[in-house]
């Protein structure tokens, strides 16, 4: 068996540089010369995982195949290599530290002082060389998250100097992700702030083989010598990194500078052909030019904050894309709507995205906006949260149970039509314990989410505590609204359907972590699509 490569990317100056695009689209351009890639993402933070964070600290909480609740980047890499990740590829200090207590108070350590070096390090560079255990990949990326010079990285650039050390320079490379800021009133990029990372670094005992850098404006060929000079890299290897409109041009940016040459060069890999990416090509030229335009209304709690509802917004762009339309997503804060609507606003969308969610925040808000596009045939899609607010909005509003709800939002509700699920009844821990990762889903015959799929059998991912209460089938479901989807096992509703309206959907999952550029998610190209028609029958 051939030995695993690694390559390691470290970012400097900021954060939010966009770490896991880079890596991201390096693992494109490998995987498009039949590589065998994957991303990992390592988090200096101390949660286990993000599972228990808000999205105002770190966006969205992406959720793998095996139901590990992951960093958003995650998503990025399945959305740009088409390929399911999992609980090994994303690891916190949190993580790390756990499972080193653990073995101390089993006595794994044999009395000896446990210490970061070498106890907390080691267990950093197994996990690192996890995914490499059955022969599955060529190349592993590492992103480490966080900005180098912090004090919580410390540990994780140690062992990525330890690894290099171990695996020799043939078989593992750092790359730095870094920013040349532009000073407008000086009229120059600057690189000092760069050289100072590099730097910082080098103290770490690493020494950087390949630069990325984020700029605004074109690097001239005296710039990229200078910080060849300057930062020990080889020229070729200063790679720019310009703004884009899209994040999937990158790759073909990165193409451009070389860096999958420099790469592949520097851990003695033949290239296997010049890659073409034909299919992301096209995919590019539909996102430029698109032949139609539609709005849907995103509405959800954290509207403001964009990295919220990534996957989501992801997912939008690439049924855009497959129905030749640029989607414009109109963010609608759920509070906003508790009192009162703005049928204008309402009027100028031609969808409406009801947004997973917890709590009872802007709850109401969701079921108005609920009512509004049930009674106007605005094509709707509810998204875990989304479709159990459209059964509450059913029950108030068209079956006269007008203290219906979910007992997440008001425990003592004469009609708890949405209920916590048997299984999650004793469960106090917060961290891991809800229903998560893929389930199989039975469709019914004749619906439209069989359609949609083309199949009765589908999985698709889950992150929820809450159900459809078995107990209101009868009640709720008639002539329109219909059960169309469920667990085999369970019988746990995962799909309900209005079929007296155009498109009216509400998923118990997340149908958005399974979209990616190769295979735009089923649903939501039927969604949009649905968009378009409504767009177009209202000229
Ligand atoms: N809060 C709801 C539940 O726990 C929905 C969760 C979600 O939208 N992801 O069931």
């Amino acid at each position: 068996m051939s030995q695993t490569k690694y390559v390691f990317v470290t970012g400097g100056v900021t954060s939010s540089l966009g770490k896991g695009i880079i890596a991201a689209s390096l693992a494109k351009l490998l995987q498009a010369q039949d590589y065998r890639v994957t991303i990992q993402k390592f988090d200096p933070y101390l949660n286990v995982d993000p599972g228990t964070l808000n999205p105002y600290e770190h966006g969205e909480c992406y959720v793998t195949e095996d139901g590990a609740e992951t960093d958003l980047d995650l998503g990025h890499y399945e959305r740009f290599l088409n390929l399911p990740t999992s609980q090994a590829n994303n690891v916190t200090t949190g993580r790390v530290y756990q499972r080193v207590i653990e073995k101390e108070r089993q006595g794994a350590f044999l009395g000896k002082t446990v210490q970061v070096i070498p106890h907390i390090t080691n267990e950093i560079k197994e996990r690192m060389q996890l995914l490499a255990q059955n022969g599955d990949y060529d190349i592993i990326i590492t992103e480490i998250g966080g900005t180098v010079g912090d004090i919580e990285s410390l540990p994780y650039i140690e062992a990525v100097r330890q690894l290099v050390y171990e695996l020799g320079d043939d078989n593992a490379l750092v790359i730095h992700l870094t920013l040349i800021p532009y000073l407008s009133a000086a009229g120059e990029l600057k690189t000092k702030p760069t050289q100072h990372s590099v730097k910082t670094l080098m103290e770490s005992g690493i020494k950087a083989d390949v630069l990325v850098c984020r700029t605004e404006h074109e690097l001239t060929d005296e710039l990229r010598e200078k910080l060849a000079l300057f930062c020990n890299v080889k020229k070729e290897a200063v790679i720019q990194s310009i703004d884009v409109k899209s994040i999937y041009e990158v790759p073909l940016k990165m193409q451009e500078e070389g860096l999958d040459t420099v790469v592949l060069n520097r851990l003695q890999l033949d290239p296997h052909s010049t890659t073409q990416l034909e299919e992301w090509k096209q995919f590019l030229a539909v996102l430029d030019q698109p032949k139609h335009k539609l709005r849907i209304g995103l509405v959800g709690k954290y509207v403001e904050l964009q990295d919220a509802y990534k996957s989501i917004l992801e997912a939008l762009l690439h049924s855009g894309v497959a129905n030749e339309a640029a989607v414009e997503v109109v963010p609608i804060h759920s509070e906003a709507l508790d009192h009162a609507l703005e049928n204008d606003l309402f009027t100028a969308l031609d969808g409406v995205l009801v947004a997973p969610g917890f709590g009872s925040r802007g709850t109401e808000g969701k079921i108005n906006a609920i009512q509004y596009v049930r009674e106007n045939n605005i094509p709707f899609f509810g998204i875990c949260y989304g479709m159990q607010m459209a059964v509450v909005e059913y029950a108030r509003n068209v079956k006269g149970l007008t203290a219906a709800n979910s007992t997440e939002i008001d425990e003592a509700t004469s009609h708890p039509v949405i209920d916590i699920m048997e299984e999650q009844k004793n469960i106090s821990k917060m961290g891991g314990t809800m229903r998560l990762g893929a389930w199989d889903c039975l469709l019914e015959e004749g619906s439209l989410v069989q359609q949609v799929y083309q199949t009765t059998a589908i999985s698709e991912r889950h992150r929820h505590r809450y159900e459809f209460n078995s107990d209101f089938t009868d009640t709720l479901f008639d002539e329109d609204f219909k059960l169309a989807g469920k667990n085999p096992d369970t019988q746990l509703v995962e799909i309900v359907e209005n079929t007296s309206h155009p498109w009216f959907v509400g998923v118990q999952f997340h149908p958005e972590y399974k979209s990616t550029v190769a295979q735009p998610h089923p649903l939501f190209v039927s969604f949009v699509a649905a968009a378009l028609k409504h767009h177009q029958n209202k000229k």
